[in-house]
């Protein structure tokens, strides 16, 4: 990964949420009440001992994963209710493996991720994976089968694709004894110690997002009359990106763009304006890179913050990019019908030379 030559974190740090966790918040009535209503809701299972927990914790909690070596076994049902997230609102369930549930479980939830521990001896996974399946699928068609082989840090590449087509096959095999051959299952390949599992979670999310198809072609429109190379919408929380354009996901990328959120949240943790509102629309960062890069972060909303990657002559034209996503964050918010602050008027276009030719702009 490249070293930063130049670091210039620019613009106001008080907009980031000041804590980390997802408690309630004071200022989110409106949002809680509503998403107390409706919400997709994930479930997490797996055998004893299969990361579930330090999934839960790493992703959503800001547990470091060495951490998650001491956490105490799961043994009770936890339901972590993360309501605070305006745009992402979504349960994770974090079930003790050995439980028979109730079908009641099955019955709102949207998605099933199961874990699976690939250091381990597999097969009373497979056959608890086929199991909560077949069950799921009678009481819920709709529900979303997604199936992590976690801890593959422990693995080589080639036990990797080797343990995924394994699983891959038996689980299929399995669901067809069943008579469920056309159910899909999703397969990734996860560990804590790295970002495979924000990335994985990233693409579980989307999923469940049905505006993901606008907000993709949002960004393709963004990035291509801004001469940006990519963009990703990120949960700034969690650092799942919740949308990006339909250009591949490079892994690299998207970990430096993870590394930019941390930094400008940490910067923002120590150095934000304490009462400051939790809302503040000229957040903005930029980071020069040494290979003839620019990673220029903007705030969406409270919640989501954009980000993108592109070279360094094609951030000359900032005036352009910044108007182009001024555009941008008012369609995502007419997306997801989100009221308007009041803030808006205040963004930084002050200057008339800042404004873009109308072709290169966001009609
Ligand atoms: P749970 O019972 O399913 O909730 O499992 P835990 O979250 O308690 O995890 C069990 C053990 O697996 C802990 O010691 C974790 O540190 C370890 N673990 C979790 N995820 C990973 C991973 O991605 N890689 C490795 N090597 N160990 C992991």
């Amino acid at each position: 990964m490249s070293s930063y030559s130049e670091d210039k974190v620019a613009g106001s740090f008080g907009s980031f949420p000041k804590g980390f966790g997802y408690g309630p918040d004071e200022n989110d009535t409106d949002t809680q009440a509503s998403s107390s209503e409706h919400k997709p809701r994930i479930l997490l299972m797996g055998l004893r001992r299969s990361g579930k927990s330090s999934i839960q914790k790493v992703v959503f909690h800001k547990v470091s994963p060495n951490e998650t070596l001491f956490l105490e076994s799961t043994n009770k049902i936890v339901k972590e209710d993360i309501t605070n997230c305006s745009f992402v609102k979504f349960q994770v369930w974090d079930l003790p493996g050995q439980i028979d549930f109730h079908d009641s479980i099955y019955e709102e939830c949207e998605a099933i991720i199961f874990v699976i521990d690939s250091q381990d001896e597999y097969m009373d996974a497979l056959a608890k994976l086929n199991a909560t399946v077949s069950k799921a699928h009678r009481i819920n068609p709709g529900i979303k089968f997604e199936v992590f082989i976690h801890k593959v840090d422990g693995l080589s590449d080639d036990h990797k694709i080797e343990a995924q087509r394994d699983i891959h096959h038996r689980a299929s095999d399995n669901l067809a004894e069943e008579g469920l051959e056309n159910l899909h299952l999703s397969f990734y390949l996860t560990s804590i110690y790295d970002h495979s599992i924000f990335e994985a979670f990233s693409k579980v999310v989307q999923k469940l997002i049905p505006q993901l198809p606008v907000m993709e072609n949002l960004l393709n429109i963004l990035i291509s009359n801004s001469g940006i190379e990519k963009a990703f919408l990120f949960d700034v929380i969690s650092k799942i990106y919740i949308a990006t354009d339909s250009s591949p996901v490079d892994m690299q990328t998207y970990e430096i763009c993870c590394d930019m959120i941390d930094v400008v949240i940490d910067m923002s943790h120590i150095y934000g304006v304490k009462d400051d509102a939790a809302f503040d629309t000229k957040s903005a960062s930029i980071i020069k890179l040494n290979n003839g890069t620019v990673m220029y972060l903007r705030e969406v909303n409270r919640y989501l913050a954009l980000v993108c990657i592109m070279r360094e002559d094609s951030f000359e034209k900032q005036g352009v990019i910044d108007y182009n996503f001024l555009c941008f964050r008012q369609a995502i918010q007419d997306v997801f019908e989100v009221k308007p602050c009041s803030g808006h008027a205040s963004m930084a276009l002050t200057s008339s030379s800042d404004f873009p030719q109308a072709n290169g702009a966001i009609k």
